[in-house]
């Protein structure tokens, strides 16, 4: 056969023998191949039906909490703030008032305490710098949302609920 180009070594194509023209060798392959498949360990979950239990290092929403009289710990330090890398956070301090003693447990409190969910990266240092024990992130996951104004977090959201300490120890 004459070459059509200048190489050296002419790559000659081999006729396909019966078996390959009916393509069987390559049918029966493919679907070994998928019923292999069929008896292996599922990789994926069906949530949210199913869940996998979370890791202990997990972050999830900050709480603010309480102490254990059901005053707010948080005395508007400004430290989470200074801390957070993301500049998720934003306060704005008030001074107590004596009849607003058994809300707040020190002088010196948060009367707006926000945090952007979309800026927040759940590094943890807010919760690290708090000095009052005051922030953790021990809630759930951020839900999704449509408006990027309903990322923004206030007390309502982040300020733990009420709790009866007596029944607790109960
Ligand atoms: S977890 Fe990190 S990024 Fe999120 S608010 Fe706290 S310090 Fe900022
Ligand atoms: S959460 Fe803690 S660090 Fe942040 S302002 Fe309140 S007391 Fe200060």
């Amino acid at each position: 056969m004459q070459p059509l180009s200048n190489r050296k070594k002419v790559l000659e194509q081999k006729p396909m023998n019966f078996m390959e023209r009916i393509y069987f060798p390559a049918i029966i392959k493919g679907l070994s191949i998928t019923l292999r498949h069929f008896f292996k360990k599922i990789p994926t979950i069906k949530y949210p039906e199913q869940q996998r239990p979370y890791s202990k290092n997990f972050r999830g929403q900050h709480s603010l909490k309480r102490d254990e009289e059901g005053r707010e710990r948080c005395t508007a330090c400004g430290l989470c703030a200074l801390s957070c890398p993301a500049e998720a956070i934003t306060m704005i301090a008030a001074e107590r008032t004596k009849e607003e003693e058994h809300l707040y447990r020190e002088e010196k409190y948060a009367a707006v305490y926000e945090i952007n969910m979309l800026r927040c990266i759940f590094c943890g240092l807010c919760e690290e710098a708090c000095p009052k024990e005051a922030i953790y992130l021990d809630g759930p996951h951020v839900t999704a949302d449509y408006l990027r104004k309903d990322f923004i977090y206030g007390k309502d959201k982040l300020v733990e609920p009420k709790f009866d300490i007596t029944k607790l120890n109960s």
